[in-house]
Formats: C-alpha cells, structure tokens, sequence
C-alpha cells in the first residue's frame, strides 16, 4: 500500500464519517478503515509535534464510538466534523511574515535577490514592482511531499522517490551521448538517464553511494526496467524540503529554482495588498483572507491550502467582474430612457401578413421587449436561442413597435451577407408597413452612402441596416430609438457603445449567432437582460447528422446527386481554403475544382471562401440562393446566420477541425423549411477524443448542451469566436471550472447593488479596475 499525506487521510475519513452519518456504512466500518489506513499516513507536515498529537487525538476519540448508543455516536462524528475543520485551519496553512514584508510599489531593482542581471530578466517577464512580482503566479505545481520508495513507483506516473546513487557512467549510443546512473535501495532499483548533457557527468559522480531524492516521470526502459529521463536530484540531508513545489513561467536566462528563491524572499509583502473584499461575503462563501490566499498560490503548505486560495482570488474577480457589469448597467439606467409609448396596432398589422403563427417562446420574447420599450428605462437585453428558433421575426417586432412610438432603428450584422440577407427578409415588409427602410454598407459608392445618411439625418428614414460602416462618425440619426445587433460577439464592447451613443437613451437589443452557455452569458453579457426562446417553429425536422469514414465518401456525393435532382440544394464545406501539405486537410479550392470538373460535373458547382472580395461572395451567395447552384463548396463563411431553406444537406470535411458550436451553426444552415435536412461529417483518421466528441455531436440536436459540452472541452474562447470575443480577463479564474463561483459571485454582487450605500467603496474600486472598459460613471 503506498502512503497517504494527512490531507488526504483526512478527506476520506470526512467522507467516510458522512457515510456513518446518513447510514451508508456501519460505525464499525469506519473504525476497521481508520486503522487500516492510518498506519499509511506519512506526511512531511507531522514532524511537527503538535500536528502529530492532534491527528493521534482525532484518531483516538473516534475509535471508541462501535460501542456506543447511536446518539453518542452521532454526537461525537459530529464533533469529529469540528476537529476536521480545526485541524485544516491549524495546520494546512503557509502564511507569510508581516515582519519581512516591503512596500508592494518598491522596483524590482530593490527586492531580494535581485541583482542588475535579474531586474532585466524580471522586466522581461512583466515583473517592474514588487506587486507584479507576487502576482505573478505559477502555471503548476510539483508535488514533493510524498516520497514514494522504489517499489512503489508506478509507470507514468511523476513520482519522488528515494535511493542511493550506484554506478554512473557515460555511454555512448550512435553518437549519442548517454549519462547513466542507478538508482537502488537494497532491493529495487531503476535507471537515471541524462541524453547529451555530459557536464553533469562530474556531479552525479560525487554522489555514488549517497542518499539521494529523485524526481521525474517514471517509464518502462527499451530493456523493460524502470526509468527516469532527466530526473532532477537532491541529496538526503535536514536541509531538504518535502514541498509542494511552484512552477513559473519562464524565460531565458532565468531557473526555475532561481526565480522560486527570488519570490520566496520577497513574497511576504502580499500583507500589505488591500482586501477590498466585504468582509460579510468573505464570512458568508467561507473564504480565506487575502494575504494567506496570496501566499498559498506560491507556496502552499498543502494541496487544501491551493484549492482554498485559488477559490478566494477566483471569486474575487468574478465578484468584482460581475460588480463592474452591474454598476455600467446602473449608470446606463442612471441616465435614463424614453418610455415609449407603443398601441401596438401596427405589430398587429405585421402579425397579420406574417405567412406564420408566432411560436409561444417568441410571443413571450416579443412581450419582454415591449415591456422594456415602454419602461423608462433604457433596455440592454440579449436574446438567445438555438439556430433556426427565429430570433429574426422578434427583432422586426421590436422594430415595428419603436417604429409606432416615432422612433428610428439601426440593426448592425457582422458581414455584408448578413446585412444584406436582413435587409432582404425585413425591408419588404417593413415598407408594407410605411417603415422606409435602407442598406448601409462601407463597399457602397459614396454617393449611395451621402444620400442614405442624409435621409437618416432628416428622419425621412426610419429603419438602416448595415455592417459596421454604421458606426462611422459621420452617420447621424434624428432620432434613434432602438438598436439590434446581431451576433454580437463578432463586435467589441467599444463598437456596440459607439452605435448607441449615437441616440439619447437607446434601447439595445442584442442577438447572438450560437446559442452560449449561461456562465458564458453571464462573463460577457453580464450587463444585459437575459430572453431565451427555447423553442423551435412546429413542423421543422431534426436534421440527421451522420458521421461516414473517407471512404465513403462516393456515397455521400451519390446521395448528394439524389437529392439535388429532387430539387434540393448542398453545401459542402472543408477547413481551410488552400491545401496544406502539413495538416493534410482538403481544401475548398482545390476540391472545387474536383468536384466541379468530376464528381458533379453535371450539376452545377459553386465556390465560395474567406480570401473573395466582399462583392464576390456576395454575388456567389445571392446566386446560390436564388437557386443558380446546386452545390456550394465553401469554408466556413457561409457559419454565421445565412438563410436558404432549400438546401437540404451539408456535407463537413474534417469535422474534427472545427469547435462542436461551430459545426452546430453550420449544421443549422439546413433544414430550415419542412423538408428533411442531412448533415454528413465525413472523418478520416482521427483519434477516439475526436471520434467521441463528433459522437456526442451527432447525437445531441440542442444547442445550448453542444455550446456546454464544447465550452467544457475547448474553453469559452472557441465559443465565442476567436476574433474580439469580449471575454474577460482572468488571471486566476476558469469560466469551465469555476462556474459555481461565478454564480455566488453574481448573486452577491447583485446584493451589494441592492445595498450600495453600505459598500461605497467598492464603487471607486470597480471603477479604478473597469473604468476604462465599461466607460463607468460615477453613480449617485
Ligand atoms: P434564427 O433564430 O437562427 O436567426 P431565423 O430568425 O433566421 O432564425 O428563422 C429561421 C426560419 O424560421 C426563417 O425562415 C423564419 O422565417 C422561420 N420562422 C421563424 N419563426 C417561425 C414560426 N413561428 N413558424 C414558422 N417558421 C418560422
Ligand atoms: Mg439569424
């Protein structure tokens, strides 16, 4: 049986009195694993007396209990419980000393250890004051405080371990240089092994026949012993710490054991950082205080200490995130809004001509927007829901009744496609309604653009479209009252502001493409309302999504064919537009020509990617959806939004190339009419993750659990897409990891809203850290 650190021990004993408790196991099932596994207990932590005697004490007064009533039993469990909690608090925690601590704003040049060569280096890392250097936290941790014995050491693991050193030697293997050495203690024994790196030669050989600790990840050798690659060493001696280790960052020029020295000497001075937090919430999430936290991020006593520390700063800055994302909001409100004042005849009017009955979600989406409409104050909402659930039709609803109150909108799309295509399916009936609407896009001729901004100005407009050419200076309203964009990620916060400053008190409206997790949903949109339409239009098929090896693919096309004379329309889509030797990925070019010129030569093939003028995949786009193509081979431009309910299939090659949210957009570029839609991935040889999650793709139609599952997998950035995608940024953080955190943390933060008398200061904290990005005011 290996050792257990106290840590560990008692973890499990905590989870094994619970099992006593709610009466999973017996009292005597407890005390038979309690003596089994406390002899298994070796810790660096119990060379310190007491910590030994509190532990024999917690395992002494427990082992009575099979001979109890039950409610002594329970009783003493409990207080067992306390004795846990204590015991962590005594003696899992490193804190630093107030009597070394500098000033936080010395140079780096005046901390210890740091000499002209270092400062350079320091700087080189972003290190100019003390405070950088204790903010600069490590990327992982080594954990050295369980040394296993040789017997012990199992393949692949990184072990410790502990021996003595035999017989080193230099060997030469075609013309490689090897330094070996052996490690053993009396009965077992493995290999150390150092490629081309002979000026350690000299030193190993000093230590033959000494005591030595090793470190390194353990492997079965060519000859099947054990081995450890470029192990690191450390002689046996009282000096040597047993220690869970930092790992920095590095660059050149600077060690690992250098730069860990460096902040060791200095880290003391996280007493003096400023603890901003209430004390109210640190007491109420059960936090540890901010210097001990600081210190446990470089050297934690234990694995707890980490967990704890890394809890406190990662709810701190989601406390102080979602606290920035209210208080913006608040200064929006403090300005206030028009109430508008909507009849709602001419929504009325629109619902009428609609060829369609709204879904009960849209009704309810469009009900919310009106409330915020007439309120006074000014609407910031975002409206979520998974492809092809009609965000569109809510939007013009909107448009309609702001239109009714004698207000002009803008809505601002990510390309010229989409502005294009909203511009289409709004401003038919838009105009049917006597709402004069208009295409505003930065490739239009001057003239067009002069003429268009004029009738803006003079209000002769009501409604403009268009890309981010609406957010050039010189386009001015009459009297903007309302603005929706789409799939807002694709623009930074700054351009979503620009748009609608250009109005007194306008609402905003925002629509993203995907569908996005609500911790993802609450980082970045923090600041907005939440309407989520959870529900599809009746009668529109699932699309089939079906995973089919390379080789088959001669069956794809030959379904593709079948479908297409039965009138259908194809997108296929491949990763990258020119082929790449190194990835071997097909490319859109190159199997344009192939499919154009072989495979369909008889249908008509269309090509469309990101390297084409503006114009050009306009053009292509139009032509494809008016039906001029059968089959559109295309990268990934075609994701966002584009609407042509008679294509039917799409076809993805090397689907493992792209994010699940990804796929799921392109997937809805399909079956967005009552016809069947197909959506084939067609995977060559990927390995079983990728298999697996195309799996879980295939098999999951919601959006908002693919969104999940991707954002888990791949990290929120991919979600959002990799240009301007808003996110915060977070030093300690994780929106995967910590999304309970961020939960409490926006719970607590709406409470210090509610009470913000009381938490004055905090205000100009927010401000001094968020000021900039979310254009605070001061408030009240
Ligand atoms: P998305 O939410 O992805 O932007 P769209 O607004 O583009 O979805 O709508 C997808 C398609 O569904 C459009 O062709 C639209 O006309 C149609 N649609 C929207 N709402 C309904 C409904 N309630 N009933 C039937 N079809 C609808
Ligand atoms: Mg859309």
């Amino acid at each position: 049986m290996r050792p257990i650190l106290v840590e560990e021990f008692l973890k499990d004993l905590e989870e094994n009195i619970s099992k006593v408790l709610d009466g999973r196991i017996t009292p005597r099932e407890l005390i038979e694993w309690i003596q089994e596994h406390r002899e298994l207990v070796q810790d660096p932590l119990l060379s310190d007396t007491l910590s030994h005697e509190r532990l024999e004490q917690l395992i002494d007064y427990l082992e009575p209990i099979a001979e109890f009533s039950k409610e002594r039993t329970i009783k003493r469990l409990m207080n067992a419980l306390g004795m846990i909690d204590r015991y962590r608090s005594w003696h899992f925690f490193a804190k630093p000393d107030p009597s070394k601590a500098k000033q936080l704003s010395l140079d780096i040049k005046y901390a210890h250890g740091v000499g002209p060569k270092r400062e350079k280096l320091l700087r080189k890392l972003g290190i100019e004051t003390l405070k950088d250097l204790i903010f600069y936290f490590p990327r992982e941790y080594e954990d050295r405080r369980r040394v296993l014995s040789l017997r012990d050491v199992l393949v692949g693991e990184k072990v410790t371990t502990k021996g003595k050193i035999m017989n080193v030697e230099m060997k030469d293997l075609s013309g490689m240089k090897i330094l070996v050495a052996v490690l053993a203690d009396g009965i077992y024994h493995l290999l150390l092994k150092w490629f081309n790196q002979e000026f350690l030669y000299k030193q190993i050989q000093t230590l033959k026949g000494k005591d030595v600790y090793v470190t390194g990840v353990v492997k079965k050798s060519m000859f099947g012993g054990l081995e450890i690659v470029n192990p690191e060493i450390e002689l046996v001696e009282k000096t040597v710490s047993l220690e869970i280790f930092p790992i920095y960052p590095l660059t050149e020029g600077i060690g690992q054991k250098e730069l860990r020295r460096i902040i060791q000497q200095n880290v003391h001075c996280v007493v003096n950082v400023q603890d901003d937090l209430p004390g109210e919430l640190v007491e109420k999430r059960k936090l540890i205080d901010l210097s001990t936290a600081l210190y446990g991020m470089h050297f934690p006593k234990t694995m707890y200490q980490l967990e704890k520390s890394r809890e406190r700063l990662a709810y701190e800055e989601l406390f102080f995130l979602q606290l920035a994302m209210l208080l913006s909001r608040r200064t929006l409100e403090s300005i206030g809004g028009i109430a508008k004042k909507i009849e709602g005849k001419m929504a009325q009017e629109f619902l009428r001509k609609l060829p369609f009955e709204l879904t009960n979600a849209q009704k309810k989406a469009h009900q919310e927007i009106r409330e915020d409409l007439r309120s006074p104050l000014p609407m910031s909402r975002l409206l979520q829901g998974d492809v092809g659930c009609g965000k569109t039709v809510v939007a013009q609803l909107a448009i309609v009744d702001n239109f009714e109150a004698g207000f002009q909108a803008a809505v601002m799309a990510p390309t010229s496609i989409l502005a294009t295509q909203h511009y289409r399916r709004m401003a038919a009936s838009f105009e049917s309604l006597g709402i004069r609407t208009a295409l505003l896009l930065g490739e239009m001729s001057k003239i067009e653009k002069e003429k268009i901004k004029k009738l803006l100005k003079s209000g002769e407009l009501s409604v403009v479209i268009g890309t981010h050419a609406l957010i050039q200076e010189d386009v001015e309203f009459d009297r903007l009252g309302l603005v929706v964009i789409d799939e807002q990620h694709r623009f930074g916060v700054r351009q979503r502001e620009a748009l609608i400053s250009k109005g007194a008190a306008v609402d905003t409206l925002v629509m993203t493409a995907t569908p996005i997790p609500r911790t993802l949903a609450l980082a970045v949109y923090g600041d907005l309302d939440l309407t989520i339409i959870d529900e599809m239009p009746p009668g529109r098929k699932d699309v089939k999504t079906i995973l089919v090896s390379v080789t088959k693919i001669d069956q794809v096309f030959e379904f593709v064919k079948k479908e297409i004379s039965e009138g259908g329309q194809a997108f296929i889509v491949y990763p990258l537009i020119e082929e790449s030797d190194k990835l071997q990925v097909k490319a859109a070019t190159q199997m344009y020509e192939k499919l154009s010129q072989e495979i369909f030569k008889d249908l008509r093939v269309g090509l469309l990617h990101g390297r084409m003028s503006q114009q050009e995949k306009d053009l292509v786009m139009e032509r494809f959806a008016r039906g001029d193509f059968d089959v559109l081979v295309s990268t990934t431009v075609i994701e966002v939004g584009i609407d042509i309910p008679n294509a039917t299939i799409m076809v993805v090659e090397n689907p493992e190339r792209f994010g699940l949210a990804q796929l799921h957009q392109l997937r809805g570029r399909i079956g967005r009419s009552d016809k069947q839609g197909y959506c084939f991935l067609v995977v060559g040889n990927v390995d079983e993750e990728a298999m697996e999650r195309l799996r879980y793709f295939a098999s999951t139609k919601n959006g908002f659990e693919v969104a999940e599952y991707d954002m888990k997998l791949r990290g929120p950035g991919e979600i959002l897409g990799l240009r301007q995608h808003g996110l915060p940024d977070l030093k300690v953080a994780d929106l995967v990891r910590d999304r309970h955190l961020l939960f409490k943390a926006r719970e607590d933060a709406e409470f210090v809203i509610k009470n913000l008398e009381r938490f004055r200061n905090l205000v100009d904290k927010v401000e001094k850290m968020y000021g900039e990005r979310l254009k605070l005011v001061k408030v009240g």
